[in-house]
């Protein structure tokens, strides 16, 4: 078995950095020009997460590419962290977004795409009503509000080490004695997330059942899989169970299928016949464009008539001046009638099955104790074998060797989501293009394995 010499790995960083550094002087200048007037120099924190010590500057992205503004051409298996899971500039929403935009694209009223949007989505995931939010953030913010209206109950329920957006009761974690606290990088929490939140590992049922009994939480939020800790499956049975617990304890379950799309057209639920009480999707349902939103049953929409009524609506809580503006919900109508089709996760999850046995392969060479896991077309290689649970995905996170495998990519004109080591495949990717990341991998791999 060989393992990682970390002498060798700290020296090859540093070669990789200057590299980084000769070949993008472009954005190395255009950083120090951001850095007087952007906190960070970048416009959102995160985007200082990418390896090296600038940000790349992207000048266009077209289907799986990305282009630099020092001219290099990058295979994007980032895909703007499923934002862009169709492709970027795909012409059909690139029409539909000049189309709406002559003709407006906030109005305060309702626009026919609504409907249709509405009924696809039904045809996707099953929950039969609907209404929008602009990001997933937003979509799980206004579920959790809407849960503790209807049940009456103070409290939700996570897994550890999930991520469901800035939604402050989420930003949790377990300490070492099984209590909810803030979440390591938890900037300034609003109040104690232990009086708001129940934390469970996922896969754990007894834990699970234990929370739920004492009648005092409203919802379980859930993304079917984890997929923002590495991927995380569920065992078999846990979903039935999960559904079951939830039903006998009067819980609402709510399921995130903002990752989980990569399962197919209708998500993790569809392609396993879930029954959430609510479902959240954000990200790639517009192609790009911030939209997103959340279904929910029939009955859970009739209890809502008061709140309908109610002539504070529009202070609830729920909701914000531009949701469901026109532009939003034309770019919604434009990629789900014509992308993440049948057809598309038809090519997609093919290539991240190659993508994985790909990085299988130098795993295997290597007798490495690494592991590489799959949920439809994404795909995510870990540093141990396959976790568990959150706690054991967490344990494994390995920073140096992930920034490293990180630049060694980006250096060779391959992108990977920053915080993960993961891929995203879509029917805009080739077959040429994973062979491209199986052949970087193992170079990468093998310049540090002693
Ligand atoms: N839900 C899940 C499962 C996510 O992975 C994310 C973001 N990674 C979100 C919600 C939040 O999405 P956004 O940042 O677009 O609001």
């Amino acid at each position: 078995m060989r393992s990682i010499d970390r002498d060798v790995l700290a020296a090859r960083f540093s070669e990789e950095h200057a590299l980084f550094r000769e070949i993008h002087p472009r954005s190395e200048a255009l950083y120090s020009e951001a850095s007087e007037h952007l906190l960070g120099g970048v416009p959102m924190a995160w985007m200082k997460r990418w390896p090296g010590s600038f940000p790349v500057f992207a000048a266009e992205a077209h289907g799986a590419r990305v282009v630099d503004v020092d001219g290099h051409e990058y295979v994007d298996f980032a895909l703007g962290d499923t934002g862009a899971m169709c492709g970027h500039a795909l012409g059909f929403v690139t029409d539909a977004i000049a189309d709406q935009s002559t003709k407006g694209i906030t109005t305060m009223l309702p626009s026919v795409n609504a409907t249709w949007v509405a009924g696809e989505l039904t045809r996707r995931f099953g929950l039969p009503v609907w209404q929008f939010a602009m990001t997933a953030t937003d979509a799980n913010r206004f579920v959790l509000r809407l849960a503790r209206y209807l049940t009456k109950r103070p409290k939700v329920l996570v897994f550890d080490w999930c991520y469901h957006g800035t939604v402050d009761e989420t930003l949790v974690t377990l300490d070492t004695a099984g209590n909810t606290i803030a979440r390591p990088s938890n900037t300034g929490p609003a109040i104690d997330p232990a009086l708001t939140t129940k934390v469970v590992q996922f896969n754990d049922l007894d834990a699970l059942e234990a929370a739920l009994t004492p009648g005092d939480v409203a919802c379980v939020l859930a993304e079917p899989a984890l997929t923002n800790i590495g991927i995380v499956l569920p065992d078999p049975g846990y979903h039935d169970a999960l559904r079951e617990i939830t039903r006998r304890t009067g819980t609402l379950l709510v399921i995130d299928e903002t990752h989980t799309i990569c399962t197919g057209p209708g998500g993790y639920t569809a392609a396993h016949g879930l029954q959430p009480d609510l479902l959240t999707i954000g990200k790639p349902i517009a192609g790009g464009v911030p939209a997103a939103a959340f279904g929910l049953t029939r009955e859970l929409a009739e209890q809502l008539q008061a709140f309908l009524d109610d002539d504070g609506v529009d202070v609830s809580g729920i909701g914000g001046t531009l949701t469901g503006n026109a532009l939003a919900v034309a770019a919604m109508r434009a990629t789900l009638a014509h992308a993440l089709t049948e057809d598309d996760f038809a090519i997609a999850v093919p290539l991240a099955q190659r993508w994985a046995e790909g990085v299988g392969t130098t795993i295997a060479r290597l007798a490495l104790p690494w592991s590489v896991q799959r949920l439809g077309c994404r795909a995510e290689y870990w540093f141990c074998p396959p976790p568990h649970n959150g706690a054991e995905a967490a344990a494994a996170v390995d920073g140096p060797l992930d920034a490293y495998m990180h630049l060694f990519a980006l250096n060779r004109g391959v992108l990977l989501t920053p915080f993960h080591n993961m891929a995203l495949l879509s029917s805009s990717h080739s077959r040429a293009d994973v062979d491209r990341h199986t052949e970087v991998f193992a170079a990468a791999v093998d310049s540090i394995a002693s």
